[in-house]
């Protein structure tokens, strides 16, 4: 199916918000946490890349995408130059990055982009009747911190959801956490072990925490985890 790009913002240094519209149906259906792949033919080769949907599901034809530019990379600068009315090659939405049914209070951690499934599985998910959700969000600086006026709204909103922003490269202005989300599991999750925790941004980071939540005595089907390389 073909996607066409509704717009796109900067909304961080080299992360970009994109809208896009699958004309094809009425309604683009997915489970929040899931991604889209797409494909763009570059030297005489077909390159595949998935995304996670960023939005939650709605009655409309449209899905959102947080992106960041890897500079020597070979889709994303194609996707920064896309203008409104451009269209690309997708694949429908697929993944296991999902919540679990039934159910169970949750702690998401990501880093950079791997924001994006989280925002979509809040928008869609949470409510007064929800389970309760931790989010821990970490990045370099301030400026990365993408949606934090949507999540810092949430929180206002629903006790039972907890925001706790975190950078690696604070200057002297910022008062919040600081360090890789690492340091901040323990305030997250605290004494308890029947949380599932999401994981989602590069190897790195993910690898590096499953094996802290492991040694935190987590079952491995409680650790539910995206690598984006
Ligand atoms: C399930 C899934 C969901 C994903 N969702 C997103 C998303 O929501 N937003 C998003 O921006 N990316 C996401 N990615 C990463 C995305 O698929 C691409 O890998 C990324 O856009 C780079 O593609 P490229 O063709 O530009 O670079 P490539 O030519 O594929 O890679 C260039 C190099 O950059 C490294 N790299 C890959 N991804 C990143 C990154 N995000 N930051 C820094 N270095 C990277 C690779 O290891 C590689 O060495 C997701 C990946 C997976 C598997």
């Amino acid at each position: 199916m073909e996607a066409k790009l509704i717009e796109s913002l900067e909304i961080a240094p080299e992360v970009r918000h994109f809208v896009f519209e699958v004309s094809e149906v009425e309604k683009f259906t997915f489970v929040p946490g899931q991604f889209v792949s797409m494909n763009e033919v570059i030297n005489g080769k077909k390159i595949t890349r998935a995304y996670s949907i960023a939005s939650a599901p709605s009655d409309s034809n449209r899905f959102e995408l947080c992106l960041n530019l890897v500079r020597e990379g070979l889709l994303s600068p194609r996707l920064f130059e896309m203008r409104p009315g451009d269209t690309i090659e997708i694949r429908p939405p697929l993944g296991m990055f999902v919540l679990r049914n039934p159910p169970r209070d949750a702690v998401f951690i990501a880093t950079g982009t791997g924001i994006a499934p989280f925002r979509s599985i809040l928008n869609a998910q949470l409510n007064e009747t929800s389970k309760a959700f931790t989010l821990v969000f970490g990045v370099r600086y301030e400026s990365h911190l993408m949606y934090r006026a949507e999540f810092e709204e949430l929180e206002r909103k629903y006790p039972h959801f907890r925001f706790l922003p975190t950078l690696s490269r604070p200057t002297e202005s910022w008062s919040g956490r600081s360090g890789h989300v690492q340091a901040h599991i323990q305030e997250a999750i605290g004494d308890r072990r029947d949380v599932d925790v999401f994981l989602c941004g590069l190897k790195l980071m993910v690898d590096d925490v499953r094996n802290i939540l492991k040694e935190m005595g987590f079952d491995r089907k409680q650790i539910i985890f995206e690598k984006y390389d």
